[in-house]
């Protein structure tokens, strides 16, 4: 069975109104997201996909990595993006009109199919031809053999809060290779479950809670009834 019908719809009203069930989706991506057991996490093959195309410089850490460029003006006639670029100049010192460098990797698993979502959707369904498991510390590992490796890591995806784990394993192993307070780190969450609190306990929260330098963005996205 192809992996994008795993996706689990359900009807609501009249025969157009078509959604996604996220609770049960939610379940069934996270069973193939994470390995607990191993602290490894899927994560998306950016090489060879269609946002490989948008991308401004090439892919890096094996594929599995991208360079993003943050600026607080990107456009002149457009409103500034604040985000992340105010407090992540703010906690690494910078003023707020450089351009920031982040890194940034894709959890493979996102419950939601928005319709201006830039990433492959299969890159979004736990697919295992297009991504691969790694632990935290090969994914820091890769990032730290780059030579002009930036000061912002950026986990994104995806819905990283399918896989809450890996924010906590991230931050072990920047501790462990002295990078805590060093790196400004950066986290996603369209705000789709609950399991940051299901899968984590009080004290990995509250490690998270006190991790330096780290910050999440949470998307509110449309609703039409
Ligand atoms: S929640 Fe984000 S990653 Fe998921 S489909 Fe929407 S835009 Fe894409």
């Amino acid at each position: 069975m192809a992996q994008a019908s795993l996706i689990i719809w359900h009807r609501r009203g009249s025969k157009n109104n078509m959604s996604i069930d996220t609770e049960l989706y939610s379940n069934r991506l996270r069973e193939r997201a994470i390995i607990p057991s191993e602290q490894k996490v899927l994560i998306a093959r950016l090489s060879g996909s269609e946002q490989e195309k948008d991308l401004t410089t090439p892919v890096n850490c094996r594929g599995y990595g991208r360079i993003r460029h943050f600026r607080l003006y990107n456009h002149d006639n457009w409103s500034p993006n604040p985000l992340p670029i105010l407090p992540a100049c703010k906690a690494l010192g910078h003023p707020p009109d450089v351009v920031l460098r982040a890194q940034v990797f894709q959890n493979a698993a996102c419950n939601w199919r928005c319709w201006y979502c830039f990433v492959d959707f299969n890159r979004l369904s736990a697919d295992r031809r297009f991504s691969e498991y790694f632990t935290s510390s090969e994914l820091i590992k890769l990032y730290l053999e780059d030579g002009d490796r930036p000061e912002v890591i950026d986990l994104s995806g995806g819905q990283p809060d399918l896989v809450p784990e890996w924010l906590l394993w991230i931050m072990e192993s920047l501790r462990e290779n002295g990078l805590d307070g060093k790196v400004f780190l950066w986290s996603d969450d369209n705000l789709s479950n609950r399991y940051f609190w299901k899968f984590l306990t009080h004290d990995q929260r509250r490690k998270i809670a006190r991790f330096p330098k780290y910050s999440r963005v949470a998307c509110f996205k449309g609703y039409t009834r």
